[in-house]
């Protein structure tokens, strides 16, 4: 089988989300500009960020979840992996609050999603983070290498991401489209990759080697796979 993993924010979602909430919501910096100089892990910088939120209630949560937009071509795009019968799932270092209600609102709300959870229990938001791995070397509070990994030995995995977050399943997954700053990123480590802008490119190119019969294992990711399924 085939299986499509797409990550959320800036790949499905046309922006950055989960900046836009604490943005929106709490106190980005200087916080933020911390986890990227390395001072928080995403985990730290979440719990920290949780407890600066503030008027989140569900009907500004809703104004704001209306405000950001998917790729237009998102919808197309996996009506059509599920037609040629390409497994989708979500896989995110976001959280559910806002990837679950965008992805309803496009028709999208049966796709599975992997991601952190953000909840509000007795008078303060509560971050969690089931996807968390103690043995991947990404920073991420959701492993997206550890959601690869469930996959059958057989399947063909295709990876559509753009960023940090991206980076530990890029190296597991069988084709890479890499967008923005993880293009950089998979030319210094030698993985190869389409360079796309959007996710009509991406459909584009996943179409016509879909058809073409082109998607096949790559040996690198697949000894990457077996030797963290190994040590997991
Ligand atoms: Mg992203
Ligand atoms: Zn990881």
């Amino acid at each position: 089988m085939i299986r499509l993993f797409l990550d959320f924010d800036g790949t499905v979602a046309v922006n950055d989300v989960g900046d836009a909430f604490f943005q929106t919501f709490g106190q980005f910096e200087p916080v933020h500009s911390e986890l990227l100089a390395g001072k928080h892990t995403v985990a730290g910088y979440y719990r920290i960020s949780a407890g600066h939120l503030r008027d989140v209630t569900p009907e500004s949560l809703h104004a704001f979840t209306e405000r950001q937009e998917l790729d237009p071509a998102v919808p197309d795009l996996i009506r059509w992996a599920s037609d040629v019968g390409i497994a989708v799932a979500i896989v995110s270092d976001g959280f559910d609050l806002y990837i679950k209600p965008m992805m309803a609102r496009a028709g999208l709300g049966h796709i599975p999603v992997f991601c952190n959870t953000l909840t509000f229990e007795d008078g303060a938001w509560i971050p969690r983070f089931p996807g968390a791995s103690e043995s991947c070397s990404c920073f991420c509070a959701s492993c997206k290498r550890n959601v690869l990994l469930t996959s059958a030995p057989t399947d063909v995995l295709v990876y559509v991401g753009d960023g940090r977050s991206d980076r530990c399943a890029v190296e597991h997954a069988d084709v890479v489209f890499a967008k923005s700053g993880l293009i950089a990123w998979c030319v210094a480590n030698g993985i190869p990759h389409h360079n796309v802008h959007t996710m009509f490119d991406v459909w584009h190119i996943l179409r016509r080697r879909f058809e073409q019969n082109d998607l096949r294992p790559r040996r690198h990711a697949e000894l990457a796979r077996k030797r963290a399924f190994e040590q997991e």
